[in-house]
């Protein structure tokens, strides 16, 4: 799709405005429910419908270079609140990789490492595997190494193992149909 213009101030590229339209980002009317329902809105910069809107404004600056984006856990509570179907989880997702493409550092790093292992896991198996997400973003982030050094590795242990005692943690992935559409998909 192609970063950005350069310097952030021009508009989306005619296929990103294509993408913001098929997110519904013009639906919005600005209710604010999307932002009501978000659990973390206390560690955001912007809240999720003063990104909507400027995203709306074509405002590439202020949303490439905005904490919210890497605050949002993709938790998608918005989406399902909002009563315009804005698919507000989507744009966030989207400016997180147009930020990535445009070369713009996440405030915090480890944020980015949880970004990407959740895309492969969606990559390779079509829904995330928790077991999965885990090891890839230990690696990815170095918490793994930090974590065998401080000995804290074992909180986390202990704690997995409650949750799959609990069937709150599968100890296999779920196969699901359509991986190659999804991958496909992905890919686009
Ligand atoms: S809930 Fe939907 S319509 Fe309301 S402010 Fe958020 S994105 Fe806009
Ligand atoms: S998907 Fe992101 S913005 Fe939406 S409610 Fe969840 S954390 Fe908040």
């Amino acid at each position: 799709m192609g970063p950005p213009d350069k310097g952030m101030k021009g508009k989306f590229h005619p296929e990103q405005e294509e993408l913001i339209k098929i997110l519904k980002v013009p639906a919005c009317y600005q209710c604010k429910r999307c932002t009501n329902g978000c659990p973390v809105t206390f560690a955001m910069d912007l809240y999720p419908d003063q990104v909507i809107r400027r995203v709306g404004m074509g405002q590439l600056d202020k949303v490439l270079t905005c904490r919210t984006i890497w605050i949002c856990s993709s938790c998608e509570t918005c989406t399902t609140r909002c009563p315009n179907e804005v698919d507000i989880a989507g744009v966030m997702d989207f400016l997180k990789e147009l930020a990535i493409e445009a070369g713009i550092e996440p405030p915090e790093p480890r944020t980015l490492a949880f970004h990407e292992s959740f895309l492969k896991e969606i990559q390779k198996r079509g829904r995330v595997f928790e077991g999965g997400l885990m090891q890839r973003y230990m690696l990815k982030s170095g918490d793994l190494f930090a974590k065998l050094r401080d000995g804290s590795i074992w909180d986390d242990v202990s704690m997995g193992i409650r949750l799959m005692k609990k069937g709150r943690l599968p100890l296999l992935p779920e196969r699901i149909k359509d991986r190659k559409e999804i991958r496909e998909l992905m890919q686009k």
